[in-house]
């Protein structure tokens, strides 16, 4: 990313002129910081003496952050039930094999539900990644009920004695009530099985602030418990990490950092920061 770095270095050296001042607060916004957070960027920059403004901006960055737990909190032995929510094409099916995979590493017992039936595409694109990682996939008929499909998972997972259970949902955004309704469905009915522990919402990165409205319309359906930002591979366009985090105060918890099963990371927000500094 290395977006501040020749600005701050510069700025470092010399009180940064009106001029570089207005061409920094264009590039944090083309890096979809958002106008709010570069202007706080901006402030920060103008209020600190040169020697202490690599911390200052650091803190403010920090300060945009949230400091809630980023780890899904497994427990041996028991299941650990998430819903993958997000729009079509973010890389929510994707995302959904990575995190089946992440957890595959950590030795737990993980199985997949493609719950967007809706799209043979996408049960077939999960069922062979399943097939890839060696994780169990649950699919139901074409066009079946997305939460029948998920109900019959999550019995599943709790009569197999599963550890890890992910659910890829459906992404239809045109009809919105409808969506809603169906995922609104599809949380009670595995609730009745099993409790939904975390509910992750797929942002893609290069559609920078359009996904914060995305997010606030699958909100009102399901409370969101942390968010999965896609694509964000050689960006410099990193900054919408901070502006949704920001925005919707719902933790980052992993990144999708290119379309291979191992490009996927639990968020750091320390060496996130580094690398928008350096
Ligand atoms: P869905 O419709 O939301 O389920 O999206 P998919 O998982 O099918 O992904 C849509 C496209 O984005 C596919 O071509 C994926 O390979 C690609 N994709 C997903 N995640 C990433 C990522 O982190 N980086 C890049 N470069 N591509 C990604």
């Amino acid at each position: 990313m290395g977006l501040f770095g020749s600005f701050l270095s510069k700025f470092s050296r010399s009180k940064a002129s009106i001029e570089d001042l207005d061409e920094f607060r264009r590039v944090l916004i083309e890096s979809d910081l958002g106008v709010n957070v570069a202007d706080q960027i901006i402030e920060t920059v103008k209020r600190e003496k040169v020697e202490n403004l690599e911390s200052a901006v650091i803190a403010t960055l920090r300060s945009f952050l949230s400091d809630t737990s980023r780890s899904i909190s497994t427990t041996s032995g028991t299941l650990t039930t998430i819903l993958i929510v997000g729009a079509n094409g973010t890389g929510k099916t994707t995302s959904a094999a990575k995190l089946a995979q992440h957890f595959k590493a950590q030795g737990k017992k993980v199985l997949l539900v493609a719950a967007d039936t809706f799209r043979a595409a996408a049960v077939e694109q999960l069922l062979t990644w399943g097939k890839r990682i060696g994780v169990e996939v649950v699919r139901g008929a074409e066009s079946a009920d997305p939460a029948a499909v998920c109900f019959d998972g999550a019995s599943r997972a709790v009569n197999d004695g599963y550890e890890i259970l992910i659910i890829d949902t459906a992404g239809r955004l045109h009809t919105k009530s409808n969506l809603m309704d169906e995922l609104g469905k599809v949380r009670r009915v595995v609730e009745k099985v099993t409790p939904i522990n975390e509910v992750l919402f797929v942002l893609d990165g290069t559609t920078g602030q359009n996904g914060i409205s995305q997010a606030e319309i699958f909100s009102q359906s399901v409370p969101l418990t942390g968010m999965i930002v896609t694509k964000i591979d050689g960006s410099t366009r990193g900054g919408v990490a901070i502006a949704t985090e920001k925005a919707l105060s719902v933790p980052l918890k992993f990144v999708g950092t290119g379309e291979g099963i191992e490009d996927f990371h639990v968020f750091d927000p320390e060496s996130y920061i580094r690398d928008l500094l350096t």
